[in-house]
């Protein structure tokens, strides 16, 4: 089957860096663009619609937080930012940039096509299939209640909102203080340990009804996400 060429853009001012990514992009059949100013992004963007953009944060011209913002003003196409520091994701995330994903230098070119798969396999999925929700999970919001296959699961109401709040960002790392603002309406803090144990918790549950998916992951030092 032949399928349609995905553009990628790769914004990268690294030279060695921006080549590196295209040959392993281009391995994947895919076609690759790259830019190294950051003052020429928007344009092409609005011009040529990629498909997906890899846009490093630190950039001469403009850095990778006022582009992103900028084709949020008129696209809705995938933007995975590259930061140097693990520290800076926190602090992006905080932004709520849109980005649907974040890559640390220094990465293996093969973990970055994988992550660009991923998330070409996710905007590709129809309508429908979303509306079928993960894995078989249904949530009603209005009576409170997740079932899985039909199953009824008996969750608390702090394990009802985190699910329902990472499966509205499916692939999207939230951080705990994220999830700490949809989970607790009071505004209540709670430390990270306690957010820690109502993910286990929901990750038991879960397990219970689907013993072979492993649907939330940690991200080490930041938060989690739903895949
Ligand atoms: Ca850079």
């Amino acid at each position: 089957m032949i399928r349609p060429e995905h553009t990628i853009l790769i914004v990268e001012d690294e030279p060695k860096i921006a080549r590196l990514l295209a040959d392993y992009l281009e391995q994947a059949a895919f076609k690759t663009h790259c830019l190294d100013d950051g003052s020429t992004v928007v344009d092409w963007v609005r011009k040529h619609e990629p498909d997906l953009i890899l846009l490093d944060l630190m950039l001469p011209g403009k850095d990778g937080l006022a582009i992103c913002r900028e084709v949020r003003e008129f696209s809705q196409v995938p933007i995975l930012m590259v930061t140097a520091r693990v520290e800076e994701i926190d602090r992006l995330l905080g932004l709520e940039l849109g980005a649907d994903d974040y890559i640390c230098k220094p990465f293996s070119p093969r973990e970055v096509v994988a992550r660009v798969k991923a998330v070409m396999r996710r905007i590709k999925r129809t309508p429908e299939e979303t509306a079928a929700g993960y894995r078989g999970i249904t949530i009603d919001a209005d009576s409170f209640r997740v079932s899985v296959n039909n199953e009824l699961l008996d969750l608390t109401p702090v394990e009802f909102r985190l699910l329902q709040t990472l499966s509205k960002y499916p692939g999207r790392v939230l951080t705990r203080n994220q999830l700490m603002d949809v989970v607790y309406t009071d505004g209540r803090v709670v430390s990270d340990r306690t957010m820690d144990s109502h993910i286990k918790n929901l990750r038991r549950k879960l397990a219970e009804v689907l013993p072979d998916a492993e649907l939330i992951h940690s991200v080490y030092g930041i938060g989690y996400r739903l895949e």
